[in-house]
């Protein structure tokens, strides 16, 4: 089993993406993860997602950031596949609408916060706006008053943001992030691989290919970010992303951790309602034998 820790951003480090490995652990078998470990997670993921829906007191907001093409729909679709629908929601957060860009960034966020017994999944997240909107200085030509708009406008955010997140853990929602780190020929790769492969074509985006123009300024402000909102109670996790099956492991692995460390409960019944369980059972059964 993978010590997961080593992929954990320290709080406050300065970072260098090119440290941390795209590629998969060269020990970590195919095999076995595809056929014991990974199944092993899913199903401790599956006993804990019920205990927490049945809490009803907590919840674990999972966010997933890469950049195109590193796998974040196939990675969600494998790890929640064994969990029950009912208390899993996946929001997916696309370019702003224009209702939205009428409000402030977290606005749209928090309407996503997952509810108490569920565990939300975010596709993409509050973070795109100290990403897309710093590599491509969309808060320039934003509804933002130009007042606000200082040169440490992205230090500011991180502050907001950390304190978005701790909101959320003071009441009671936990935060795990995950950094999908895939290399840049990879990318190429899995590209290619949506022009070449027609079922694959309406993933495939023009515009995916002039973010790529833009690579080295997204890996700088991930480096910058990352450190500076990873903490102890919200913490970020690089993961290398070139073999998918690797990185789907390694979140399953985190997630199920993360919940046991969480250790939902079942809630204990009042001797007021254990009395009344009591009742209805002597009736059902008493019903039964008239029949
Ligand atoms: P894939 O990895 O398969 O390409 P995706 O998550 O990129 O999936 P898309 O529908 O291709 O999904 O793209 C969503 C786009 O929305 C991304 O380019 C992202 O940067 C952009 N986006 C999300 N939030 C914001 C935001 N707050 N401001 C500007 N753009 C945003
Ligand atoms: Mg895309």
């Amino acid at each position: 089993m993978i010590d997961t820790a080593r992929y954990k951003v320290k709080p406050g480090a300065k970072i260098r993406l090119q440290d941390y490995s795209t590629k998969r652990d060269e020990a970590a078998d195919r095999r076995e993860v595809e056929d014991c470990l990974m199944p092993a997670n899913i199903q401790k993921l599956s006993v804990l997602q019920e205990r927490l829906y049945a809490e009803n007191t907590r919840a674990l907001l999972v966010v997933f950031q890469a950049m195109d093409a590193a796998g974040k729909d196939g990675c969600i679709k494998h790890v929640m596949t064994g969990i029950n629908p009912q208390g899993v929601f996946v929001s997916s957060f696309k370019v702003p609408s224009s209702e939205e860009n009428d409000h402030d960034y977290l606005w749209r966020i928090h309407q996503k916060a997952p509810r108490r017994g569920e565990i939300g999944v975010f596709n993409r997240s509050h973070y795109e706006d100290v990403l897309v909107s710093r590599v491509h200085d969309l808060l320039q030509s934003s509804q933002m008053p130009k007042d606000r708009l200082r040169p440490d406008i992205w230090t500011t955010r991180y502050r907001q943001i950390c304190d978005y997140e701790k909101y959320l853990w003071e009441n009671g929602v936990e935060t795990v992030k995950f950094f999908l780190h895939i290399s840049k020929d990879e990318q190429r790769k899995r590209l290619l691989k949506r022009i070449y492969d027609p079922d694959k074509n309406w993933k495939f985006s023009a515009s995916d290919i002039q973010e790529r123009k833009h690579w080295d300024k997204y890996m700088q402000a991930y480096e910058d970010m990352l450190p500076a909102t990873s903490t102890a109670r919200s913490p970020w996790y690089v993961l290398p992303a070139d073999s998918k099956w690797f990185t789907r492991y390694l979140v399953s692995q985190v997630l199920a951790q993360k919940l046991e460390q969480m250790n939902p409960q079942f809630p204990e019944l009042s001797g007021e309602k254990r009395a009344k369980i009591d009742e209805c059972r002597f009736i059902l059964e008493k019903d039964g034998l008239e029949i």
